[in-house]
C-alpha cells in the first residue's frame, strides 16, 4: 500500500523533500500557511546563496528550474585595516570549482509548489497548529515539520548539549539592489569582516523582476551595524550605503548607483542559534519529526540555512526510503536525524566559530590565504563542503599542520620556465 507522509511547511526543505518523495512514489501532502502568490507578493525572507552539493540534490529531483540564472563563481575575503581607514588588512579571492547560485524564495517557492501539485502531490493552505497535527498523525504514516523559524518549531525542545548559544549574536539586514558595479574578474560573495562590528557580503542573485544583488548585514548586537529597526524601506538603503561608506569604502564605490529591487526586497531581524531534539511529541502522544530549520539554525553568517536545508531534505528522503514498510517511530526519527547531524554538526560549530572572535591559529590561516593560493581555495571551497572545515580550520593542531606543509611545499615548489 502506498505509504501517506504530511509535511508541514511549504519552504526549501519541505518542497525539496515533498517533490523527492513523489518520485519515489510516496502519498505526499503539504501543509503551506502561505500561498504562492502570497510568498511571490511577500517580502524577501534569506539571501538563499546554495553551493554546488545543495543544488545538486534540486537536480536529483527534477528540481534545478533557473540553470541559466546569475552564477556565483568564488569567494573573497577582506578585512579593513585597524588603523587605516580605507585601507585594507587581509584581501584575497579564490573560484569555486562549481558555481553557486541564489534564487530568491519568492521565485523558487511558488515554482516548486507548481511542480509539486502538477506530480500528483496535493497542498493545504493552513495555518498549522497542534490541532492540525494531531489530525495528520492520526491518518497518515509520518508526519514532518518543515517550518523553519515558525512558532510551531517550539514544540521541539532545545538541545542544550548542541545549541552553544542562548540569545542573537548578530543583527541581520538584507537590502536586495539593482546597479551594484560587479567584481573585477569573476562573480563571488564578497565577504568582508569588520572586527568588533560585523560582516558584510554581497553577491548576484535571481529576483523576481530579474538579475540582482543581495547585501546582507551582520551586525554585531549594540555595535554601529546594529541599526536596522523602525526604517523605511528607503532609509534601509541609506543606512546600508552609510554603513559601506564608513567600514568598506571599495565596497561604497561598488553601491555608488544602486537602487532597491522593491520596496519588499528589504529584511532586518535576529535570532538565537538553536539546534533542538528532533522528535517532538503531541498531547495524544503520536510523535512528529523535525526538518532543517525546525531543528538546527543557524546564523547565517556562513550562508549555510538552505544548504542545510537541501542535505537535510536529501537525507530524510534517503533514511525513509531505506526504512521501507516499517513503521516510522521514535527510533527511526531519531536515527534520520543523527544521519543528517555527521553533516550539520560541522556546519553548525564552523558558523559558531565564526560568529566568535577568531583563534590565532584561525587568524594566521586567513591570512595565509593571501599568500598561498591552496589555502584561499580550501577556504573557498568549504562552502561547498563545511566538514573539510574540521580537518584544518577548526583544529589548532590540524590547521597548524596543514599550514606548515602548505608553506613547506610551496618553498621547494621548482620553479619551470
Ligand atoms: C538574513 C538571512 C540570510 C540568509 N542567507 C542565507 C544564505 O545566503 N544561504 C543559505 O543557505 N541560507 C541562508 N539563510 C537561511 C535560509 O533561508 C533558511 O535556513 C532556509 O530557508 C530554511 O529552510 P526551511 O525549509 O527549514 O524553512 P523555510 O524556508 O523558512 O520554510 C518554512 C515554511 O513554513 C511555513 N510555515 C511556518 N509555520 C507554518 C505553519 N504553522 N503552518 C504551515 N506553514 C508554516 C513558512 O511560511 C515557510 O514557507 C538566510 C537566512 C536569513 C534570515
Amino acid at each position: 500500500m502506498t505509504r501517506s507522509i504530511t509535511i508541514i511547511g511549504a519552504g526549501q526543505s519541505g518542497l525539496q523533500l515533498g517533490l523527492g518523495l513523489l518520485g519515489a512514489g510516496y502519498d505526499v501532502t503539504i501543509i503551506s500557511n502561505r500561498t504562492p502568490e502570497e510568498i511571490t507578493n511577500g517580502r524577501v525572507s534569506s539571501s538563499q546563496c546554495m553551493f554546488d552539493k545543495a543544488i545538486q540534490h534540486e537536480r536529483d529531483i527534477d528540481a534545478d528550474f533557473w540553470p541559466d540564472a546569475p552564477s556565483v563563481n568564488g569567494i573573497s575575503f577582506t578585512i579593513p585595516h585597524p588603523e587605516l581607514p580605507g585601507e585594507k588588512a587581509m584581501s584575497w579571492a579564490s573560484r569555486l570549482d562549481s558555481p553557486a547560485q541564489s534564487i530568491d524564495q519568492r521565485v523558487k517557492m511558488p515554482a516548486f509548489m507548481e511542480a509539486f501539485e502538477q506530480r500528483g502531490g496535493r497542498i493545504l493552505y493552513e495555518d498549522a497548529g497542534v490541532a492540525e497535527l494531531e489530525r495528520e498523525t492520526s491518518r497518515a504514516d509520518l508526519v514532518i515539520v518543515a517550518a523553519g523559524k515558525g512558532e510551531i518549531a517550539r514544540l521541539f525542545e532545545r538541545d542544550d548539549a548542541r545549541s552553544v548559544y542562548d540569545a542573537p549574536q548578530r543583527a541581520l539586514a538584507l537590502t536586495y539592489v539593482n546597479g551594484l558595479t560587479p567584481r573585477d574578474e569573476f562573480s563571488a560573495v564578497s565577504f568582508n569582516l569588520i572586527p568588533g562590528v560585523g560582516e558584510y557580503f554581497v553577491f548576484p542573485a535571481l529576483t523576481t523582476t530579474g538579475p540582482c544583488e543581495i547585501m546582507v548585514f551582520e551586525g554585531v548586537p549594540g555595535g554601529p551595524m546594529d541599526s536596522w529597526q523602525g526604517l523605511t524601506p528607503e532609509q534601509h538603503l541609506q543606512n546600508s550605503l552609510q554603513i559601506l561608506k564608513t567600514f568598506l569604502p571599495w565596497e561604497a564605490d561598488r553601491a555608488a548607483d544602486v537602487a532597491l529591487t522593491d520596496d519588499l526586497g528589504v529584511l532586518q531581524g535576529r535570532f538565537a542559534p538553536t539546534v533542538r531534539h528532533p522528535v517532538a511529541q503531541l498531547p495524544s502522544g503520536a510523535l512528529v519529526l523535525g526538518l532543517a530549520d525546525v531543528v538546527v539554525v543557524n546564523d547565517p553568517i556562513t550562508g549555510q540555512g538552505s544548504n542545510n536545508a537541501s542535505h537535510c531534505a536529501a537525507s530524510y528522503l534517503e533514511s525513509i526510503i531505506a526504512h521501507g514498510d516499517r513503521e516510522f517511530d521514535r527510533a527511526f526519527m531519531q536515527q534520520a536525524f543523527e544521519t543528517f547531524w555527521t553533516y550539520a554538526g560541522p556546519v553548525t560549530r564552523w558558523t559558531n566559530t565564526m560568529l566568535a572572535p577568531p583563534a590565532e591559529f584561525a587568524v594566521n590561516l586567513l591570512g595565509a590565504a593571501g599568500v598561498f593560493p591552496e589555502i584561499a581555495h580550501r577556504f573557498a571551497n568549504g562552502f561547498n563542503y563545511p566538514p573539510d572545515f574540521e580537518e584544518w580550520f577548526l583544529d589548532q593542531n590540524k590547521g597548524t599542520a596543514y599550514l606548515e606543509r602548505v608553506a613547506a611545499e610551496a618553498a621547494f615548489t621548482p620553479v619551470t620556465s
